[in-house]
């Protein structure tokens, strides 16, 4: 399943979500954006997203979203070193936009990248006492190390991103943005459930790999 495909799937969800869930435009986007993330975080693992198989428009949106982020985070640095306030919301939004470009590249460096990242969002959650911010940030840190569709791809991961999202929720008082979080991540895994290689729900409990031929 390639990046572009879940990333389209996510949003999705998201979108039907907000038609059920939300009142405005400006929450609608916060429900497509969460669920398309989830959708893509679970690969975040290992090399995946089939990167040569990137087509065109894909590959420009991944280095602009990198980019793009790169910039905002460097922004973001220089605020902090001269003393400016930043506002929380941009910070985290420039850091989702570098991650969202990193996930869809692979090795090493990009494995190192991610877990700095990761690091930076554990610690702004412990500057701003944000638990929720501090298991995302660890989520991020130490995901990319696993094995490709092993633990994140279990139905496990899916209670834990929840727990995670729902820290979000309270933090924005945007109601059912944790089902919807779970909901994008739950798309990603049934999504892979359709490939040949499928998915190991109950890994490490039962090691089969679960797959529907379509
Ligand atoms: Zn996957």
């Amino acid at each position: 399943m390639t990046g572009k495909t879940h990333l389209a799937i996510g949003a999705f969800v998201g979108a039907a979500s907000a038609a059920y869930f939300s009142f405005g435009l400006e929450q609608a986007a916060y429900f497509i954006g969460v669920s398309a993330f989830s959708a893509l975080s679970a690969d975040l693992d290992g090399p995946s997203m089939l990167s040569s198989k990137l087509g065109k428009l894909s590959k420009l949106i991944r280095e602009a979203a990198l980019w793009g982020g790169a910039l905002f985070l460097g922004i973001i640095a220089y605020y902090y070193l001269t003393g400016r306030p930043i506002s929380p919301l941009l910070g985290l939004s420039g850091a989702a936009a570098f991650l969202l470009g990193l996930v869809m590249k692979q090795g090493f460096i990009r494995n190192a990248l991610v877990s700095v990242v990761g690091a930076a969002f554990m610690y702004a959650g412990y500057r701003n006492q944000m638990i929720w911010l501090i298991g995302f940030g660890l989520f991020v840190a130490w995901v990319p190390w696993l094995k490709h569709r092993g633990m994140t791809h279990t139905i496990w991961a899916v209670p834990i991103w929840g727990a995670i999202a729902w820290g979000l929720e309270k933090q924005l008082q945007i109601e059912g943005l944790a089902i919807t979080a779970m909901l994008g991540y739950l798309s990603h895994l049934i999504a892979d459930t359709l490939t040949p290689s499928g998915v190991k729900w109950l890994y490490p409990i039962v090691k089969k790999s679960f797959k529907i031929r379509m």
